[in-house]
C-alpha cells in the first residue's frame, strides 16, 4: 500500500521529475502536475517513468489559475485519493531590468510562481487538516534570499514563497502539518545547461563547492521533509546552493 498521495506541480520538468522519483522510491504515489499544451509530452514522460518502475500519475492544470487548480484537485481526489504531499515546485523566469519590465512580465512570475502557491494549496488544505497529517514543501529560489539583477519579479515572488511558508506553518503545526521552503542555487537542469558556457563557468566560479547542484539532491531533500523523521521541521528555509549564499 502507498504510503501517501503526492501532488508535484511542474512534476514533468527538471527539478519536478526528480522529486516525483525520490517520492515514489519511498513508497509514495505521486501525481505529476503539468500544462495541457504539454500534455503529449506528459504521456511520453509518464510511459518512461511507469516502465523505469516509478508509481506515478498525472494531473493537467495552470497553477496560476484558481478554477483549473480548484478542477485539478477535484480529478485527483476522484481517481487517485487525497492530496497528503504538496510540492508547489512549477516556476517561470521572465529576466529583465525593472525600468524596463512590461507588467504582463511582471504578473506572469508573480502569478505563475507565488500566486500558485495560493491556489492549489487551498485546495489540499482541509484534506490535510482532517487527516491530521500533511507537508507542503515550496521550491524557491537562492534569488528569493538575496536578490538577482534583472530578476526583481522573479525574486519578490521567490521571497513571497517563504512568507507564506512561515504563516501558514503557524496556522498548520498543531494539526501534524508542516510547511517548509526549499532555496536552491543553481542546478544543472536544462535550464541552466542552456545558459553560454562562459557564463556558466562564471556562475560555478561563484560556487564555493565549485560546481553546479543536481536535481536529485533537492529531490532527496524533498523526500526527506516529506518524511515523518522531519516532523520537527516547520516554517524553515533550507538553502541548497554549495555555499553560494549563506544567511
Ligand atoms: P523547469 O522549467 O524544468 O520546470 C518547471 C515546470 O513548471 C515545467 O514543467 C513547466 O511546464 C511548469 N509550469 C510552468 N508554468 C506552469 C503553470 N502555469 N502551471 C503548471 N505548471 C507550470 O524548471 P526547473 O529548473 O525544474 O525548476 C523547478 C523549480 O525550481 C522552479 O520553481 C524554479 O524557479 C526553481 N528553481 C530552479 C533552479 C535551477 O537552477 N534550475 C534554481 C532555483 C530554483
Amino acid at each position: 500500500m502507498s504510503k501517501h498521495i503526492a501532488l508535484v506541480t511542474g512534476g514533468i520538468g527538471g527539478i519536478g521529475t526528480s522529486i516525483c522519483r525520490e517520492l515514489s522510491k519511498a513508497g509514495n504515489t505521486v501525481v505529476a502536475n503539468h500544462l495541457a499544451f504539454e500534455a503529449e509530452k506528459a504521456q511520453v514522460w509518464l510511459a518512461a517513468e511507469r516502465a523505469a518502475g516509478y508509481d506515478v500519475h498525472l494531473a493537467e492544470g495552470d497553477v496560476s489559475d484558481f478554477e483549473s487548480c480548484t478542477a485539478m484537485a477535484a480529478k485527483i481526489q476522484a481517481e487517485v485519493g487525497s492530496v497528503d504531499i504538496l510540492v508547489n515546485n512549477a516556476g517561470i523566469t521572465k529576466d529583465g531590468m525593472f525600468k524596463k519590465m512590461p507588467l504582463e512580465n511582471w504578473m506572469a512570475v508573480l502569478n505563475i510562481n507565488l500566486n500558485s502557491v495560493f491556489n492549489v494549496t487551498r485546495q489540499v488544505v482541509d484534506g490535510m487538516l482532517e487527516k491530521g497529517w500533511g507537508r507542503v514543501i515550496n521550491i524557491s529560489s537562492i534569488n528569493g534570499q538575496k536578490g538577482q539583477f534583472g530578476q526583481t519579479n522573479y525574486s519578490a515572488a521567490k521571497a513571497g514563497m517563504h512568507g507564506f511558508t512561515k504563516a501558514l506553518a503557524q496556522e498548520t503545526a498543531a494539526k501534524g502539518i508542516t510547511v517548509n521552503t526549499i532555496s536552491p542555487g543553481y542546478i544543472g537542469t536544462e535550464m541552466v545547461m542552456a545558459i553560454k558556457e562562459e557564463v556558466r563557468n562564471q556562475i560555478v566560479a561563484g560556487i564555493p563547492v565549485g560546481r553546479l547542484g543536481k536535481p536529485e539532491e533537492i529531490a532527496k531533500l524533498v523526500n526527506y521533509l516529506a518524511s515523518d523523521d522531519a516532523a520537527f521541521i516547520t516554517g524553515a528555509n533550507i538553502a541548497i546552493n554549495g555555499g553560494q549564499h549563506m544567511c
